[in-house]
């Protein structure tokens, strides 16, 4: 027997003991449906190598099969950037998006230079008199500015890094073939995988917007919610419709990407313009023909999905 079996023999036992008890929540354990993560959906994906399937241990120590997952985080359906305008005159077309208050504004000439009053704080000024805007043009004020701490002389500057500065970064991840529902829930740390889009690109965790404002920077996402840091290259930390879609026959919002756990990641809105009602803390849900699933949150919300229901795989990055 192996391990895999062992695992489903203990939660099952598990399901039944709680299921004795008053809570809910862990009856769900037994019934959740889970549903294999589909290869096939990254057919036009960018890989660095094939998709191939390798023994991992997972977040809560159960040993399973899992996808290995090799990319260079490139999209293939969409261009990068723009990020940061270069001057205050520039129209919105030159910059990206930033989002405040669940709201996204487009980060365009005027947005730079009014920023001081939108942030209600004088010490703001990212742009020099002459009207150009400070920008981290270098790999190394890109990552002097795209850090915790930020570096003095990078502090009220408009951040980006370039995907040319780590295009030999190759990311592998790690993730389940099937699901194994846990209820670990739990908030991501800063700079935990999220999952993958269906491009190959890796959704982030919430990016640190206190830290990055403190600072008085900005870094911008480009309209299709990503940016590129030092650490994992080009990533997403809002869904705006760009990527590739999984169209669902029923009309249900379309496949995007899949989480760290092996459940798929759909969009906000169905064919109706309609966003999924009881989501659970994670923005999870379950139905009859996708099992457990995540619809990704608002592109304003800085948040793709709210936790992992299941136990998750790993992500590393190699260059
Ligand atoms: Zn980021
Ligand atoms: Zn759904």
């Amino acid at each position: 027997m192996d391990k895999n079996i062992y695992f489903f023999l203990g939660m099952s036992l598990v399901a039944i003991l709680h299921s004795c008890g008053p809570s809910s929540r862990s009856q769900v354990i037994s019934n959740v449906k889970s549903i294999p993560l589909d290869i096939s959906h990254f057919n036009d994906t960018k890989l660095y190598e094939p998709i191939s399937v390798v023994k991992c241990e997972l977040s809560r120590g159960a040993i399973a099969d899992c996808y290995k997952i090799s990319v260079t985080s490139v999209p293939h359906e969409h261009k990068m950037g723009p990020w940061c305008p270069t001057h205050i005159d520039d129209s919105k077309d030159k910059g990206g998006i930033w989002f405040e208050g669940g709201k996204v504004y487009d980060v365009d000439g005027h947005f730079v230079s009014n920023i001081g009053e939108f942030y209600k704080d004088e010490k703001w000024k990212l742009y020099n008199d002459d009207g150009s805007i400070k920008v981290t043009v270098t790999q190394k004020a890109c990552e002097g500015a795209a850090k915790p701490r930020v570096e003095e002389i990078y502090k009220n500057h408009c951040v980006e890094c370039q995907p040319s500065f780590y295009h030999d970064h190759i990311t592998t991840y790690l993730i389940p073939k099937t699901p194994f529902y846990n209820t670990t829930g739990g908030r991501f740390g800063r700079g935990e995988p999220v999952g993958i889009a269906l491009n190959g690109v890796n959704y982030d965790s919430p990016a640190p917007t206190e830290a990055i404002l403190k600072a008085h920077t900005l870094a911008p996402l480009d309209d299709c919610g990503g940016h590129v840091n030092p650490h994992v290259g080009y990533h997403y930390h809002a869904a705006t419709g760009c990527t590739v879609e999984v169209e669902q026959a029923d009309g249900h919002a379309p496949l995007i990407g899949y989480a760290m756990d092996g459940y798929g990641i759909y969009a906000l809105l169905d064919t109706n313009g309609q966003s999924s009602i009881n989501l659970d803390e994670c923005r999870g849900h379950e139905d009859a023909t996708r099992g457990y699933h995540y619809h990704v949150g608002e592109p304003g919300g800085n948040q793709i999905i709210g936790c992992l229901s299941g136990q998750y795989g790993s992500m590393k990055v190699s260059h």
